[in-house]
């Protein structure tokens, strides 16, 4: 099982960007199909007495998907954009849940949470991500600085071979490559967001064996076993601590902090 790609943009280096140069973007092919079922969505049971309201039906992807960690001192948020084929979401709440948790779980160790804390439909002609041009314009109007953008595609083409598809990425738009996002395939297993947030966290693939971004195939440990390598968790303190001091990332926690502290002094 892959975990996902950081073939990202090919645009100069970031200050954010890891200090020795990026691994060559190697090939990541569709693991055999393992055929995920869409998710069945029960039909939606109506209330017949009561009078149709208007609900958001992706309200969600914000209200049923874990919090942020109690017990993190970092909690970030998600701006979290599906696209819509058939008019409903590309994949089920629980799916981005699974991917919510692991993330804590998996960041807990350098005091990072994530959360959704918005989501949006992507327009009907967006769905699958054939190209780079295509993963440019999905951030270019929806890029903001402070969030985390996830965007997730039935589809996501590998740009490097033809006819083959990834399942996540870390995407660097190209014209400027310090606004990036993470864009995931709705086959993604749920360690791939924590892949590619590893990527927005300053790391390249690596070689150590209990790591996550080590994409080589091995049975052991067990996927459930993987988690970031010291030296990696190292690394992304760095990058975490840059990023919220650029503004490319807002604490949650330390902006609530701050506006309880402001209450007027008196005297
Ligand atoms: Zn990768």
């Amino acid at each position: 099982m892959l975990v996902g790609c950081s073939t990202g943009g090919s645009g100069p280096s970031t200050p954010e960007a890891p200090a020795q140069p990026e691994p060559e973007p190697e090939p990541e092919p569709a693991p055999a199909p393992e055929p995920e079922p869409a998710p069945e969505e029960p039909p939606a049971q109506r209330e017949p007495t009561e009078p149709l309201k208007k609900k958001d039906p992706l309200a969600a992807y914000v209200s049923e998907t874990p919090r942020c960690l109690a017990e993190a001192g970092r909690c970030f948020s998600i701006a979290l954009h599906l696209t819509m084929p058939d008019g409903a979401p590309v994949q089920s709440v629980d799916w981005v849940s699974g991917q919510v948790r692991q993330a804590n779980r998996l960041f807990a160790p350098i005091d990072v949470s994530v959360q959704v804390d918005s989501v949006d439909a992507l327009p009907d002609e967006v769905q699958e991500i054939d190209d780079r041009a295509a993963r440019d314009a999905l951030g270019r109007e929806r890029f903001s600085r402070g969030v985390l953008h996830v965007f997730v595609t039935p589809r996501l083409a590998d740009v490097d071979i033809a006819g083959a598809e990834i399942r996540g990425v870390h995407w660097r738009y190209r014209p400027d490559t310090k606004r990036r996002w993470i864009i995931l395939s709705k086959i993604a297993s749920d360690l791939v967001l924590s892949h590619e947030m590893g990527h927005f966290f300053g790391l390249p693939h690596s070689r150590y064996e209990v790591s996550l971004m080590n994409k080589s195939p091995r049975d052991d440990p067990p996927w459930s076993e993987r988690r970031f390598a010291d030296p990696e968790l190292a690394r992304m303190r760095k990058h975490r601590d840059q990023m919220v001091r650029s503004g490319m990332l807002i604490n949650r926690k330390a902006a609530k902090a701050a506006t309880t502290a402001v209450s007027p002094a008196r005297g």
